[in-house]
């Protein structure tokens, strides 16, 4: 450590000393096009990592004389290389498990569809629940929905329960329909559908919305293996994309999986474990504060949730939703009664925890910087960091409260390209300009954290960034960008996934940028996304990716 620190202070003539092998870092990168997001040194050709930190950043040649006989040395062929990335807003586990669950996606057949599951059900214990899927029938010829039927011969000894991918129906094998106690004689329930055999009058196994529930509640909590190879996945794919850093908004318990995952050396993201602001006093009664632990494990956020979602029409507006002009949304359940969010935010705030609340329509999203506005002045002046996650519709009005109150914009852009295609109609035009308003929050002052949302939305961060920088829509419509006027520059928007994600979980001093003594969290593109055509970004791979001095993916394989 001490010869890290002196290494750092060194002078050219110094340098030489750091011949001594001893000295001499343990990986340089040189010969790459270096964007270090430290205004201090914003671009360069070579870093230096000893260890699991960076120890210096220069030219190619300086850094390249820093080498000893022990030193590997990557030649980097001037493509770009990013300090790691880091998103602010995953569900981690439900991440993985999109992973390590079976895969219908792209089944093009009913018979495909069996035989994935066929496939699926060979690899898992006897008797785990198979679940997962996101099938869609839209593919297949004639659009037949699935049965049970297909599928009872090749999965005899596992309950399945698969759903499309809307989530609103899924497909129960016939063990999965005998441990839940569906029958033909089973009562129908209010807001769903039980489909039955129009000869044989017996359920088919497909059940349709509220009637899912009969299924879901026979099913078993995780087990630790599943949850471990979830995790297992999610830092795997995460290493893949470049992803170095995550704040985990549902991990509630789940962080001590995580830890058994670093004691054994198998955590290739550093992890923010998050929990619900409900059960603010697990934490509050323990004494821990925002961001405790070590850099790669850390506890002591809350996530609260204010309104629902656009597409469901349940997030808050204050005027009728434009297409469905009676309602305007709903407050979440965590809003009520009436003064309990400020309420729970202000102790939690008096904590020295940090509060991160979910709001998407414009009400919800001026409901909560009341509620910060009042919980900061009720417990004075602090480094607090209060979040608000999506802060995806605003007045205008209320965009400059972001930057005066310093509430941090946690938004996840590749959104904008998802509900780009439909919001108009939902929201109008007029309302629509507030709309994942990146630019407008920026020039106001307000901080901005990127992620994706996972597994809503694609991990790699490409997406997002693509997104932000184009306003591109998923369906094309939009080739000169959506809401143009709130398009951020490719630097800004790599700037929210690095730096201003870091900030977001008070992390900024020792990661986000590459900076010697910052940890060594790096990721080398195949192309340089800073140049070229912005609409490409997404085709962009990762060729490397290290993580606290560690090379965790290198050219198609995790380590
Ligand atoms: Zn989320």
């Amino acid at each position: 450590m001490k010869a890290t620190i002196a290494l750092l202070l060194m002078t050219p003539a110094m340098l030489t000393a750091a011949k001594d092998p001893t000295l001499a870092p343990d990986l340089v990168i040189v010969d790459a096009a270096i964007h270090t997001m430290d205004p201090a040194r914003p671009i360069v050709a070579g870093v230096a990592i000893s260890g699991k930190l960076i120890t210096a950043v220069g030219s190619a040649a300086e850094i390249r004389g820093l080498a000893g006989p022990g030193t590997r040395v990557i030649d980097a062929g001037n493509k770009l290389l990013l300090p790691g990335f880091n998103d602010a807003h995953v569900h981690w586990l439900m991440g993985g498990f999109s992973i390590t669950n079976v895969n219908l996606r792209d089944a093009q057949s009913p018979a495909e569809f069996a035989s994935r599951l066929a496939a699926h059900a060979k690899k898992v214990p006897k008797g785990q629940w198979i679940l997962g899927g996101d099938w869609d029938h839209e593919k297949w010829p004639g659009t037949p929905l699935p049965t049970r039927e297909m599928i009872d011969s090749v999965t005899p000894d596992n309950p399945v329960f698969v759903n499309r991918t809307d989530g609103h129906m899924a497909l129960a094998n016939g063990l999965a329909l005998k441990l839940a106690g569906v029958t033909r004689d089973t009562k129908e329930v209010p807001g769903g559908l039980i489909v039955h055999d129009a000869k044989t009058g017996e359920p088919t196994g497909i059940l349709k919305d509220a009637a899912m529930d009969l299924v879901d509640k026979a099913i078993p909590e995780r087990s630790f293996e599943e949850k471990l190879a979830a995790a297992r996945a999610a830092t795997a794919h995460a290493a893949s994309v470049g992803v170095t850093s995550v704040t985990d908004m549902s991990a509630g318990d789940d962080v001590g999986l995580y830890q058994w995952m670093l004691d054994r050396g198998e955590l290739k993201t550093r992890i923010y474990a998050i929990r619900s602001i409900v059960t603010w006093e697990v934490l509050g009664k323990t004494g821990v504060r925002a961001a405790f632990g070590s850099d790669m494990l850390r506890i002591g956020g809350l996530k609260g949730f204010a309104d629902g979602s656009l597409g469901s029409s349940t997030a808050l507006f204050f005027e009728p939703y434009s297409d469905t002009p009676n309602t305007r949304g709903l407050l979440f359940e965590q809003m009520l009664p009436e003064g309990i969010m400020l309420k729970r935010t202000t102790a939690a705030d008096k904590a020295g925890l940090q509060v991160m609340i979910h709001a998407i329509g414009d009400e919800a999203n001026a409901q909560i910087l009341d509620v910060y506005e009042k919980a900061a002045a009720s417990n004075g002046a602090r480094d607090r960091r209060f979040r608000i996650e999506h802060a995806q519709h605003l007045r205008a009005g209320d965009i400059a409260r972001f930057g005066r109150q310093h509430v941090i914009a946690s938004m996840q852009p590749y959104h904008e390209a998802d509900d780009g295609r439909w919001c108009d109609k939902r929201i109008g035009p007029e309302r629509a300009k507030g709309t994942y308003a990146f630019r407008s929050l920026l020039d106001s002052g307000a901080r901005l954290a990127f992620g994706s949302d996972w597994t809503v939305a694609p991990l790699n961060p490409m997406e997002g960034i693509k997104a932000a920088v184009t306003r591109q829509t998923l369906d094309g419509k939009h080739p000169g960008g959506w809401v143009p006027e709130q398009k951020i520059t490719v630097d800004e928007a790599v700037q929210a996934y690095t730096v201003g994600s870091a900030y977001a979980e008070f992390a900024e001093k020792v990661k986000g940028t590459i900076t010697p003594g910052k940890l060594a969290d790096v990721v080398l593109l195949d192309r340089d996304i800073y140049k070229g055509d912005p609409a490409e970004i997404d085709k962009t791979q990762v060729i490397l990716t290290i993580v606290d001095g560690r090379v965790v993916y290198e050219n198609g394989m995790v380590k």
